[in-house]
């Protein structure tokens, strides 16, 4: 996709989100990436919880993106927005829905790329002293990868107490201590700190997702032309080598065109065309 060679497109990140992205843009697309000097993203919802996101993740996403166009003046934008919780299928697995989008206004293409990051260190413990955390922080990777303390349940003078960016373990410990004291429950919250720059994991699965995007962009529709050919779901159904009916595992997948109609379902990479009876609701009921 030669279109984009030598562009320039906003990026609206306040959180070094250009690490992962800028290469892949570079190399795939021959797009440069600018950053607008003032922009405070978080107006449209931040993590620490300090301004609740209004609307879905997609509409937060698309703003961002409209927001960094504007500052710049610039008709391609870029953003991306992370979600995080329970594992959709598996409610007790911690998961995060990344998305990110590339706009085109002149064009007017809106172009997607999702991905659920399974590996995400997403999680919170409430304790009223330091020792109470045992070997949990070093699980969810600090110090390389950020915590976020508070108190649990703020005093009123005590609702703005909120300490990031911290260094070490007598850093936490002090923060755990004041966050506690400004509790009525006599307890501090410390959360996992999911923007980028305070989350490796989370900067190395932005790193893939802008991967597939810029693949993505790369890719003209065959029928019509325009940016933006990929894969936009999966079909299940794959059927069972005894009696023939759908199982609930992925037969195929769909490519399909942001722009006209035209798609194309291709077989599993792996080769499967059968499942095995094992996943049959009939033959293994
Ligand atoms: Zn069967
Ligand atoms: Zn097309």
């Amino acid at each position: 996709m030669e279109c984009y060679f030598g562009a320039k497109a906003a990026l609206a990140t306040m959180h070094g989100k250009e690490r992962a992205l800028a290469r892949p843009f570079r190399a795939l697309l021959g797009l440069e990436l600018e950053l607008p000097a003032h922009l405070d993203t978080d107006q449209l919802g931040s993590f620490d919880g300090r301004v609740p996101r209004t609307g879905s993740p997609e509409q937060a996403c698309r703003r961002k993106a409209q927001l960094g166009m504007e500052s710049l003046n610039l008709p391609l934008g870029l953003a991306s927005e992370g979600s995080f919780g329970p594992h959709p299928q598996l409610p007790f697995l911690a998961a995060g829905l990344e998305l990110m989008v590339f706009l085109d206004r002149e064009r007017g293409l809106e172009i997607w790329e999702r991905r659920i990051a399974r590996h995400t260190n997403f999680d919170h413990r409430c304790v009223a002293e330091p020792a109470e955390l045992e070997s949990w922080p070093q699980r969810v990777g600090f110090p390389a990868h950020g915590l976020i303390v508070r108190p649990e349940q703020p005093w009123p003078d005590a609702q703005e107490l909120l300490f990031k960016d911290l260094a070490d373990q007598q850093r936490l410990a002090e923060t755990i201590v004041a966050a506690a004291a400004g509790s009525s429950n006599g307890r501090a919250l410390v959360e996992t700190d999911m923007r980028a720059h305070r989350n490796p994991t989370r900067m190395a699965c932005l790193r893939t997702l802008a991967t597939g995007l810029a693949k993505r962009i790369s890719t003209p529709c065959k029928a019509c032309g325009v940016p933006g050919w990929g894969k936009v779901e999966v079909v299940y159904g794959l059927p069972c080598s005894w009696c023939g009916r759908p199982t609930s595992l992925v037969r195929s997948e769909r490519f399909g065109c942001i722009s006209c109609s035209h798609s194309e379902e291709r077989p599993r990479l792996d080769g499967w065309a059968e499942a095995d009876p094992q996943h049959c609701p009939l033959c293994n009921p």
